[in-house]
């Protein structure tokens, strides 16, 4: 595959020893990951490929009954025929950590976007528990906006569970109600493209291009959301015009990266800041 048209954005040569794993729907992600030079991914999904996926992913109508995970990797390789896949037929949340580290172990970024809750809660442990950057990709109800949280060891204080404090407490009370109906293949294309700027920074980080630089330039705002619809509001507040101004030109589709601190008590982050305690009676 020729690179020549991008090597001077990105390093297609690290990319090419770099190991994506994927749980979920992010096809045309990873496939465009793919484009940038990754060499090898791992993709995970229990399920087949229904006719409403069709509208809203990257499969057709001679897609219909098979295995996600295998059309997804048969487009990789038609991509670029070097590239190495696992495709795994499961259930994420039920691996235990044993055969989870046993098949993702050589993982060098976690890619979530099952459009579950419980595959979040799950990754957000497994990467900080193997030390590797995580990101995870969302839509709002509606796919009126899009939310992209990362996390890379030792560079942001926050983890997906220290942000999402109240999603997890929502949870715990039965309330949880993510779900992206109501998204466009736009909607999906929109928050994917971002994603993807973030995957590479992930995956390059400290290099000397746009990408390599990107996680500097964000610092801790590793929280992103993408406006979708114009009137898209929370709560009953603009939380784009709260940030951009209330300007005419601001109109949407546009991005916001909010500083985000870790939460002390954080259950899945917080032992990698305790220290040990102190026993000087010195
Ligand atoms: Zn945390």
């Amino acid at each position: 595959m020729d690179f020549s048209r991008i090597e001077s954005a990105v390093s297609v040569a690290a990319l090419k020893q770099k190991h994506v794993t994927m749980v979920g729907g992010a096809y045309r992600l990873i496939d465009d990951l793919a484009k940038c030079g990754v060499g090898s991914f791992s993709i995970v999904d229990f399920d087949c490929v229904s006719p409403s996926n069709v509208a809203r992913q990257d499969f057709n109508s001679t897609h219909i009954s098979r295995r996600k995970v295998e059309v997804a990797a048969e487009r990789l390789h038609k991509t670029n025929p070097d590239i190495e896949t696992e495709t795994h037929i499961l259930n994420y949340c039920a691996l235990s950590e044993e055969d989870h580290d046993q098949l993702f172990g050589h993982t060098d970024l976690f890619i979530y976007s099952a459009d579950s809750f419980l595959v979040d809660a799950r990754g957000n442990r497994e990467a900080i528990r193997l030390g590797k950057p995580s990101l995870f990709i969302g839509l709002y109800p509606g796919g009126r906006a899009s939310e992209i949280i990362y996390w890379y060891p030792g560079l942001t204080p926050a983890c997906y569970r220290c942000i999402c404090a109240s999603r997890y407490q929502a949870f715990a009370k039965g309330q949880s109600n993510v779900s992206s109906n109501g998204s466009t293949i736009f909607d999906l294309r929109m928050v994917d493209a971002v994603a993807g700027q973030i995957a590479l920074g992930l995956l390059t980080h400290g290099a000397d291009n746009r990408y390599g630089k990107l996680l500097e330039q964000l610092g801790n705002r590793n929280l992103l959301q993408t406006k979708i619809d114009p009137s898209y509001t929370l709560n009953g507040k603009d939380i784009f015009r709260k940030y951009l101004g209330n300007h005419p030109a601001n109109f949407s589709f546009t991005t916001i990266a909010l500083p985000m601190e870790r939460e002390p008590n954080c259950p899945d982050c917080s032992a990698l800041y305790d220290q040990p305690t102190e026993n000087s009676q010195e």
